[in-house]
């Protein structure tokens, strides 16, 4: 018999909750190789006993046959004594002190099981919960780690015999799946009529009745994984009305599911990237420019004015059951501005009024997760809100920092739990305006915290002295005894930028932070900024013309203001033919020039967003808005492809390097007069806002010697600007780095936190 050798091996990253020891075992055996796995903390051991040949074979295969869900960070193999082992086993974990093992994602229901489901023959044959170990909800359900059974919402359904054998088999694909389920034993559809609990009906009727309400143009409530979902049928222009009403959401878009791809080319034109997006195991809901025909009606109703449509496909397996060949709106449920519902109770009692019906089941929801969103930039994907699928994997930075917790921002609420080289960003969690959201912030705080051992040791927020988020910081730093790093806004922005792309402490880079608004270190509102980055600092080298913004934060809703404080900073008159003007009332603009001229309840402002939305209000796009962002969208649905002759706007040198869009307003009023088509004058504005921002970086590098530019703020998911942008700085020579991992809009800003407190020289610490 030939001697054995022994190897020890210990593997990082997303190795637990995949599936990944039953691949081990597999391969082991099939090898023909000894010894045991085990998860630890920090990972996954591996050791592996036979004759040469077949371990360092083993050794070979185990990072390039991985399961579809693991990752490998990191693989340590090191030769150790033969101990005489027969056979391979499972061992059960370790005991965990410190884990940092990254919790797995949900993931979209997997080819295998949809086939399992839709075969008559099956025994989970059209079972809604159907899942294994490449599939189903993870995240969502987790109580505590280590992943098993007894730690999920699951507990509360034992295993069936048939389940347990599954479970127990390293054959099949459920091999210590911890969310399987079966009809007999798993969880349970019940359709509820709002009013009525008496005429409940469960399992396949229950279906039957959801399909029926939506076809009936009603309001269902629909339970899924990370929440509750409002659905209607999106090709009933009433029920998507009715919809919109009650929810109390202005004309903000509504994302729309599709069964399948043949389904989602009816409506919209896809590109490669997009298919890939669509399909990929997180489903996002992802942004496609809307098809000519029956996609120009169906984005009339979910998403007025605007040139995308929010699209998502099926990811859990009751989607798939639901869907019909008519698409559904699928938007989260719940009023605008409180957070996603999470249980059957809650539900009932705060979609009431929202819903005709619900679509409930018995599985429990412990994380809510809602939808992600992306869309393609620059040829891959660009997020625009990550959570479901993504959240709470972990963001590899380029640093190493100490237990840290970043608070995020104030909108789009995402909190960052960091420690090593690791940042785990949280769910979106929504605007932290109310009571409930900031409850839904602070039990996921702590969820995630606990989930990874993680206790910091700092607490980092924004700059903003009345975010909720950073009142809430301050507040839990003092119990705890920690310190609190207030971060600028758009420091943090690109800080995030140059985390994700690894360019962290690579030297001073050229900061472009463009969004709606940030606190200042001067006490005005930032938001046209071009910084000068270096590590945990930065100086503030150029911005955008400041302008008084009417009426302060309500302002946001009146693009019309914006338009007339533009049109007065650049010395020109209220004309009466020009569209904000014809739309203010006359009483209304003599108050407005008061305010303007004595700097009344009109804090100044640098806005880049605030500009687009005085550009897209002068145009006469709309003179109010129903959300933030609402006529800067429409304003880039608009732009034609090219424009040939950007408008040009000043660049002079005070303090910063001043970015003056006075001339631009100039032209505006010239071209309007002339009857410029609309679209040319939103290409002209996007073109000269992008080759001005050129410009001053050519400018601000002479005078700082940076040739990298980081682009990071909410403007910038705006894809045209992005696109013309980094061309025009690409060929002047720059390295642009952009976001791909983490959201350019505050749903980013958690992650720049983090890069900036990190810094152990910083006040505070
Ligand atoms: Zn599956
Ligand atoms: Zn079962």
């Amino acid at each position: 018999m030939l001697p054995s050798i022994r190897r020890r091996i210990f593997v990082r990253g997303i190795v637990q909750g995949v599936g990944f020891r039953p691949y081990v075992y597999t391969l082991a055996v099939s090898s023909r190789v000894a010894g045991f796995v085990r998860n630890e903390p920090g990972g996954v051991r591996i050791e592996v006993e036979g004759r040469k040949e077949d371990v360092e074979r083993f050794t070979a295969r185990l990072p390039a046959e991985l399961p579809p869900l693991a990752a490998l960070d990191g693989m340590e193999v090191s030769e150790v004594e033969p101990c005489g082992d027969h056979a391979f086993t499972i061992v059960a974990s370790a005991p965990a002190a410190d884990r940092t093992t990254a919790i797995p994602a949900d993931t979209a229901v997997c080819e295998a099981c949809r086939r399992e489901m839709n075969d008559p023959a099956d025994r989970r044959h059209r079972y809604p919960f159907i899942n294994c170990t490449d599939c189903g909800p993870r995240f969502t359900l987790i109580l505590d780690l280590p992943y098993d059974r007894p730690a999920t919402t699951m507990r509360d359904f034992p295993l069936c015999p048939a389940c347990a054998a599954e479970y127990a088999d390293p054959t099949t694909r459920r091999f210590h799946a911890e969310p399987i389920a079966c009809p007999v034993c798993g969880p349970r559809l019940a359709f509820h009529p709002s009013g009525d609990p008496a005429a409940t009906v469960f399992k396949e009727d229950a279906l039957a009745a959801a399909r029926q309400a939506l076809a009936a143009g009603r309001v269902v409530a629909v339970k899924g994984v990370g929440g509750f979902h409002l659905a209607c049928d999106a090709l009933d222009p009433e029920a998507v009305a009715l919809l919109r009403r009650r929810k109390g959401r202005g004309d903000k878009p509504f994302a729309v599911m599709m069964r399948d791809l043949e389904t989602v080319r009816a409506y919209a034109r896809l590109s490669q990237e997009e298919e890939r997006l669509l399909t990929g195991r997180e489903r996002p809901i992802v942004l496609l420019r809307h098809r000519e025909g029956a996609g120009e009606q169906l984005a009339a109703a979910v998403a007025p004015g605007q040139a995308s449509i929010g699209v998502l496909l099926p990811y859990a397996p009751l989607h798939d059951l639901l869907l019909g060949e008519t698409p559904l709106v699928m938007t989260s449920g719940n009023r605008s501005d409180e957070p996603i519902a999470r249980e059957n109770g809650e539900a009932l009692e705060r979609l009431s009024g929202l819903a005709d019906a619900f679509l409930l089941h018995d599985r429990g929801i412990h994380a809510v997760c809602d939808d992600s969103v992306a869309r393609v930039a620059l040829g891959r994907e660009l997020p625009l809100r990550r959570s479901r699928g993504w959240a709470p994997y972990p963001v590899p930075l380029p640093f190493e920092t100490p237990p840290l917790l970043a608070v995020g921002g104030e909108i789009k609420a995402v909190f960052a739990a960091a420690t090593g080289t690791q940042a785990f960003l949280s769910q979106h969690i929504g605007d932290l305006g109310n009571l409930e959201t900031l409850t839904a912030f602070e039990r996921a705080v702590e969820h995630l915290l606990r989930l990874l051992r993680i206790e910091p040791l700092a607490v980092a927020c924004d700059l903003h002295p009345d975010y909720q988020s950073a009142r809430w910081a301050r507040a839990w730093a003092k119990e705890r005894g920690l310190p609190v790093v207030a971060v600028q806004h758009h420091h943090a922005h690109i800080a995030a930028v140059l985390a994700e792309n690894g360019a962290a402490g690579t030297g001073p880079v050229l900061g472009v932070a463009f969004d709606g608004t940030g606190y200042g270190t001067d006490g005005t509102i930032w938001g046209g900024e071009i910084l000068l980055v270096e590590e945990g600092s930065f100086q503030r080298i150029g911005r955008l013309t400041a302008v008084p913004l009417p009426g302060g934060d309500a302002g946001v809703r009146r693009p019309a203001r914006m338009a007339l404080a533009h049109l007065r900073a650049a010395g020109l008159p209220w004309d009466t033919d020009l569209p904000p003007v014809a739309a203010t009332r006359e009483a209304d603009l003599r108050v407005l020039a008061i305010q303007l001229e004595k700097g009344i309840a009109a804090p100044l402002t640098t806005s880049c967003g605030r500009l687009f939305d005085a550009v897209a209000a002068l145009i006469g796009l709309r003179p109010e808005v129903t959300y933030e962002g609402q006529a800067a969208m429409e304003l880039e649905a608009l732009a034609e492809e090219t424009s040939e002759e950007p408008y040009r706007f000043d660049l002079r040198e005070e303090t910063e390097l001043v970015l003056d869009p006075a001339p631009v307003f100039r032209s505006l009023v010239a071209d309007l007069r002339a009857g410029v088509r609309k679209g040319r004058m939103a290409a002209r504005f996007h073109d000269g806002l992008a080759a001005v921002v050129v410009e001053a970086c050519q400018r601000l590098s002479a005078a700082h010697g940076s040739r990298t530019v980081a682009l990071s703020g909410g403007v910038f998911q705006n894809v045209r600007f992005l696109t013309v942008l980094v061309e025009g700085l690409t060929a002047a020579g720059f390295e642009v780095l952009t976001h791909r991992r983490v959201p350019p809009n505050d749903g980013g800003l958690a992650l720049g936190q983090v890069a900036v407190a990190r810094w152990p020289g910083r006040e505070g610490w």
